[in-house]
C-alpha cells in the first residue's frame, strides 16, 4: 500500500495503492475478493497465497461474465458472482432494465455503443459503482451523475435514494441528453416529471453548482487532467466521490475519494478500468 500525504493547511489527501499487477482484470478481482472475505481476515488466516491467487484467477473468469437472457438474470449472475453485494444494489439493478437503455446486446457484461464515441458501461461496472456509493445512496440522498450517457446509472440512483432524493445528470452531448431522458421515461416517466431526474447538457468537469453539495458524485468518463477541482468542492460531508482518473491511451485508475465530516479529503486507488475521456465535447466525435 502506497500511502502519500498531501498537506495544506485545510486537508489532507490520502493516495492508496492496493494490489498492483500487470494484469488489470486480475487486480480488480484480487481487490474484490479481498473485499468480500475482508483483507484483514486474509491476512489473519494467513491463507496460502496459491489459494489467494486461485480466488482470485477464479473470479477473473467471472468479472465479464454475467451475461443473462434477461435482465433479471443478469442481475442475478452479478449477485451470485459477488459483485452485487448489497439488497438495494440488486433491487435498483432489477428495477432499472438494461434493455431499455442499451441499443444492442443488452445483456451482455460487456459495454455497448450508444452512438457519439460514447458507451453504455459494462453491467458489472454499474453493479460496482452502486456497491461503492451504497452508504451515500440512502433515502434522501442527492447524487451527481457526471457523463449520464444512456441514462441508466441516473436511473439507478434514483430508485436507491428513492422519493425524497435527487440526481442531476449531465452530459455533453445533447442527442444523448434527449435520448437519456426518453430512456427514463419508457418505465418510469414519473422520475423526470417530478424532478426526481434532472438530466441537462453542460461541461461535467464544472459539476451542477446550483444542487450542490452532493452525498455521492459518479463521474462515468476518465478524467485525464487529474479530478477537477470544482467536483471535490461539490461533494458533501460525508460524501464519495467514484471517478475513473487516467489517459485515454494507457492505464487509468478507478479512485474512491471521501470527504470526510471535518473536510478532509481521502483518495483511494481501486482498480484498473476503461472509460472514454471526460473531455472536451468537439474532442470526442466531430461528426455530430
Ligand atoms: N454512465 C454512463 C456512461 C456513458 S460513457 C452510461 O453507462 O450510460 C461517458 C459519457 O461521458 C459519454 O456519454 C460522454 O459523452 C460523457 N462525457 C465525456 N466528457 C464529458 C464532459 N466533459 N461533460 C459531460 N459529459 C461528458
Amino acid at each position: 500500500m502506497l500511502k502519500a500525504n498531501i498537506s495544506n493547511s485545510k486537508t489532507c489527501v490520502v493516495l492508496e495503492n492496493k494490489g498492483k499487477t500487470d494484469n488489470r482484470e486480475t487486480q480488480v478481482e484480487v481487490i474484490n475478493s479481498a473485499k468480500s472475505f475482508g483483507i484483514v481476515v486474509l491476512k489473519q488466516l494467513i491463507v496460502p497465497v496459491s489459494l489467494v491467487v486461485n480466488i482470485a484467477l477464479l473470479r477473473v473468469s467471472m468479472a465479464w461474465r454475467s451475461h443473462g437472457q434477461t435482465n433479471d438474470e443478469l442481475v442475478d449472475n452479478l449477485k451470485a458472482h459477488n459483485i452485487i453485494q448489497h439488497d438495494e444494489v440488486e433491487k435498483a439493478m432489477k428495477l432499472v432494465d438494461r434493455g431499455l437503455y442499451a441499443p444492442h446486446n443488452q445483456y451482455m457484461d460487456a459495454p455497448q455503443s450508444i452512438g457519439y464515441g460514447a458507451t453504455i458501461s459494462a453491467p458489472h461496472m454499474h453493479a460496482y459503482a452502486l456497491e461503492l456509493l451504497h452508504e451515500q445512496l440512502k433515502s434522501g440522498g442527492k447524487v451527481l451523475d457526471v457523463g449520464s450517457g444512456s441514462g441508466y446509472l441516473s436511473a439507478c440512483f434514483a430508485m436507491m435514494v428513492g422519493e425524497k432524493g435527487k440526481v442531476i445528470g449531465i452530459e455533453h452531448v445533447p442527442n444523448l441528453v434527449t435520448q437519456s431522458i426518453k430512456n427514463i421515461e419508457k418505465h418510469a416517466p414519473e422520475l423526470i416529471a417530478s424532478g426526481r431526474v434532472k438530466i441537462s447538457v453542460g461541461d461535467g468537469r464544472k459539476g451542477y453548482e446550483p444542487e450542490a453539495p452532493y452525498n455521492a458524485i459518479h463521474v462515468g468518463a476518465a478524467a485525464e487532467q487529474g479530478v477537477p477541482d470544482e467536483l471535490i468542492k461539490q461533494l458533501a460531508p460525508g460524501g464519495r466521490m467514484v471517478i475513473p482518473v487516467g489517459n485515454k491511451l494507457g492505464m487509468q485508475a478507478l479512485e474512491q475519494i471521501d470527504k470526510l465530516l471535518d473536510g478532509q479529503i481521502v483518495r483511494q486507488s481501486l482498480m484498473d478500468v476503461m472509460y472514454v475521456p471526460l473531455t472536451d465535447k468537439d474532442s470526442q466525435y466531430t461528426k455530430w
